[in-house]
Formats: C-alpha cells, sequence, structure tokens
C-alpha cells in the first residue's frame, strides 16, 4: 500500500512537473532563418542504429533536478500544493496505467445532434477549410480518433488489408491518449489536424493516381502520430536539462526520435497488424520512421533543397517507390506547418496557441534563471512577429516549392491564405508599433499571383 502510495505521488508530481516547466535553450545569432529552426527543433539525424520502442509510460517528464542545481534558486513543493495535485481527477488524468487500460474518453458519450454534426462535418473531410477545432468539439475531444478512423474507411484501407476494426479503434484510442492535452499547441487537435491536412494532399491528382494504399496507410499513420508523447519543450530545453530522451537518441532529433518509437510502441501494443509477415511490419515501422524523421524543422533546408533539384531537373517519378516516399516526406513537412496557409479564423488560433506554449516556455525560463529563448518573451515579442518569421522563413519556401510539384487550385488557395495571413498580421504589427506607414508591401504582394514564391532565406 505504501509503495502504491509513493508511486501515485511521484506519477503526480511527475506530471506536475511537466506541466510547469517548458523551455528551451537560448540562442544568438543574427540568421533569422536558423533563429525559426533553433526555436521549432534542432539538430540533424546523424544515426539510427539501434531499434527500442519507447516504453509506453516512459513520459518524457523535464528533470527537476536541473533546477536545483542551481544553488541560487530554491525549489520547493509545498504541502499545499501536493495536496492540492492530489486529486483522484487529476490522478486519473496522468496515469498512464488508467489512460492506456481503460481510455475513459474514449467513446463518444454525445446526444444524437451532436454526433449528427459531427458526420456531417466528416462528408467536407476534404475541404481545406475544414474546421478541426469545431470538429473536436462536436466529438467531444475525439477528433484525432473520429477523424482517422473515417479517413480509414474512406480510402479503404480496413478492407484491404483487413483490418480488425476493435484493434484499430484501441489503437487510435491510445494514440489520441498519448498526446498531452494541456499542452497549448502540441496536443492530439494539432494531430488532427495534420492528419486531415495530409488527407488533402494525399487526394491532390498528382499524389492519388500513383499512391498504393500501403502508401496511404503510412501517411495517415505518421500523420496521426508524428508528434506523439510531446512533451511541450523543444530539443534545446531537452539537451540543457540533461533529458535522458537527449541522452537516448544523442541530441539528434530526439523528439521526432520519441515520437516514432511511441508510435511504433502502440503499433505492436495493439496488434494491429499481427496477421502480417514480420518483414512487412518491419518496413512499415521504418517507413513510418522516415516520414516522421522528416517533420523535423532543422533538417528543412536540406529536404528543400533536394525537392528543388529534382523539381528543376524535372525528374520526379512517382512510379519510383523512393520517389513517392520522398514526396509524402514532403507533403507531411507541409502538412505540419500549414496553420499560416488555413483561413485566418483557423490559423489565428493556432498562432495564439503556439504562442502561448512558447510564452509559457519563456516564463518558467524568467522564473529560473534559465535565459529566456528567442521567441519566448512575453515582454518583447509579439504573436505578429512571431508569426511573420515563421511564414517568411519557413513557410514561404516550402509551400513555393509544394505549388511548383502540385501546381493546383489547393496549392493556390494555400498561397493565396498565406499572403492574406501575412498582411494580417503586418497591420496588427503597424497597430502596435503604431506606424503611421501606409505603404505595406504586405499588402501589395497579394496583388499580383503569388504562385510559386521565390524562398527568401536571408
Ligand atoms: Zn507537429
Amino acid at each position: 500500500m505504501g509503495i502504491v502510495l509513493i508511486w501515485c505521488l511521484a506519477v503526480i508530481v511527475i506530471r506536475w512537473i511537466t506541466s510547469e516547466r517548458r523551455g528551451a535553450i537560448s540562442y544568438d545569432s543574427s540568421d533569422q532563418t536558423a533563429l525559426y529552426i533553433r526555436m521549432l527543433g534542432d539538430v540533424r539525424v546523424r544515426s539510427r542504429a539501434g531499434f527500442e520502442t519507447e516504453r509506453r509510460g516512459s513520459h518524457p517528464y523535464i528533470d527537476f533536478r536541473i533546477f536545483h542545481s542551481n544553488s541560487e534558486i530554491e525549489v520547493s513543493v509545498s504541502a499545499r500544493n501536493v495536496r492540492r495535485l492530489l486529486s483522484f481527477q487529476r490522478y486519473l488524468r496522468s496515469s498512464r496505467f488508467f489512460r492506456g487500460i481503460t481510455a475513459p474518453n474514449s467513446s463518444n458519450i454525445l446526444d444524437d445532434d451532436y454526433n449528427g454534426q459531427a458526420k456531417c462535418m466528416l462528408e467536407k473531410v476534404g475541404n481545406w477549410n475544414f474546421d478541426i477545432f469545431l470538429f473536436d468539439r462536436l466529438t467531444n475531444g475525439n477528433s484525432l480518433v473520429s477523424l482517422t478512423f473515417h479517413l480509414f474507411n474512406l480510402h479503404g484501407l480496413i478492407e484491404h488489408f483487413q483490418l480488425d476494426t476493435m484493434k484499430l479503434r484501441r489503437f487510435l484510442v491510445m494514440v489520441q491518449e498519448d498526446y498531452h492535452s494541456q499542452n497549448p499547441y502540441h496536443n492530439a487537435v494539432h494531430a488532427a489536424d495534420v492528419t486531415q491536412a495530409m488527407h488533402c494532399y494525399l487526394k491532390e491528382p498528382k499524389l492519388s493516381k500513383s499512391l498504393t494504399p500501403w502508401d496511404v496507410l503510412l501517411s495517415l499513420i505518421a500523420a496521426a502520430t508524428h508528434d506523439l508523447d510531446h512533451p511541450g519543450v523543444n530539443q534545446p530545453f531537452l539537451i540543457k536539462t540533461n533529458h535522458y530522451l537527449a541522452t537516448l537518441y544523442k541530441n539528434t532529433s530526439v523528439l521526432e526520435n520519441h515520437h516514432w518509437r511511441s508510435a511504433v510502441g502502440l503499433l505492436r501494443e495493439s496488434g494491429l497488424f499481427a496477421h502480417m509477415s514480420l518483414e512487412n511490419r518491419q518496413l512499415m515501422e521504418s517507413q513510418i520512421g522516415d516520414l516522421i524523421l522528416a517533420t523535423d524543422i532543422s533538417q528543412q533546408n536540406e529536404y528543400l533543397s533536394m525537392f528543388r533539384s529534382h523539381l528543376d531537373r524535372g525528374d520526379l517519378c512517382l512510379e519510383n517507390a523512393n520517389h513517392r516516399h520522398f514526396i509524402l516526406q514532403m507533403a507531411l513537412k507541409c502538412a505540419d506547418i500549414c496553420n499560416p496557409c488555413r483561413t485566418w479564423e483557423l490559423s489565428k488560433q493556432w498562432s495564439e496557441k503556439v504562442t502561448e506554449e512558447f510564452f509559457h516556455q519563456g516564463d518558467i525560463e524568467k522564473k529560473y534563471h534559465l535565459g529566456v529563448s528567442p521567441l519566448c518573451d512575453r515582454q518583447t515579442e509579439t504573436i505578429a512577429n512571431i508569426q511573420i518569421g515563421f511564414m517568411t522563413y519557413l513557410v514561404e519556401p516550402l509551400f513555393g516549392e509544394w505549388a511548383r510539384f502540385s501546381n493546383t487550385r489547393l496549392s493556390q488557395t494555400m498561397l493565396g491564405h498565406l499572403g492574406l495571413n501575412k498582411a494580417s498580421w503586418k497591420g496588427v504589427q503597424r497597430e502596435q508599433c503604431g506606424s503611421g506607414d501606409d505603404a505595406d508591401p504586405a499588402f501589395e504582394e497579394m496583388d499580383s499571383d503569388i504562385l510559386p514564391q521565390e524562398p527568401r532565406l536571408s
């Protein structure tokens, strides 16, 4: 009994620590592209030797001891705080044991009206203006499960791969539950949004006519799991706090490796593909890894220059499986950072959420004198500044090339929203600065066809 109590207390305190501490490392460079890359991720993959799945329950909490190592800082968990944390509700929510076994939020306990509306929305799941926030509310917070299950059905994957629907649902519930709902941005709704975007890209004519059911299967699984068990802090923070994941993955694509290994752990645990040959299952795990690891933003320039070279040479042949998988990597990268390409109403909400996560990091870094990371200081940064930089240095170059590859109405729509949203943020920025400039080039950009845009990697 005593041991159980101590274990419970440890789980609660660890969960509290995780929810309270976010941060990122300082970085002083005038290179803006590098700055944004640093903020959103870091370091390239050097090795993928060895293959261990992440044990379920290996929650990537932040090691509190780093704060104790600084003698100037006294951190105390008061008895009052502990009592506050000892609510059974919080324990249930934080315990992966309970989350894994009972999955209390897994079924839609909704009235017919809500279910009807959610089903109605799913009929338009391929629309670029699909409102994932509304869908999440209509499904009682089960957007990732509902949407992904629907897409498996829509693409005929259940039939083609002879999937057990109960196992599939259980797998998706585990995936959804392994996202941290307390993260303002990196949560299951972001995963659902990326999966929906991926579905839109899979439907693009160039891809849809050459993709195999296997490609679609891997793409949807990778999209749904690409940020699995995200701790709400970035890689530099994990490195500077000597987090065990940073050590495990030798400071390279630490988060992406963790997302991938966690996904593989859940795939194996669910037994969803137990009826397939070992060879196929291993191939699947490895290819899902290639897709998820491509979302490491620090590798953006490498992927982008490869993409650009292929497009310049015009040598992409989607009959070739390697080329197809490369395009799927690019598609997942686009899906992952497509927020600025959505309508203003959706895009603005994402901007607020991601900034909230950044500023929360900054607050903690200030509190513990860890050095406030770029983009994380609420005293000096604004959503508008962050978004304009993000769009200029990361999103525009990527989507410019994607539009060269797939010059469709969807690509034009995405670039159109991107331009309009950037103009809107520039308007906000101008208001905040009190500047009376009326010659904002952002609006002038919208006069011409912005397809494709020149990359601006200054
Ligand atoms: Zn993501």
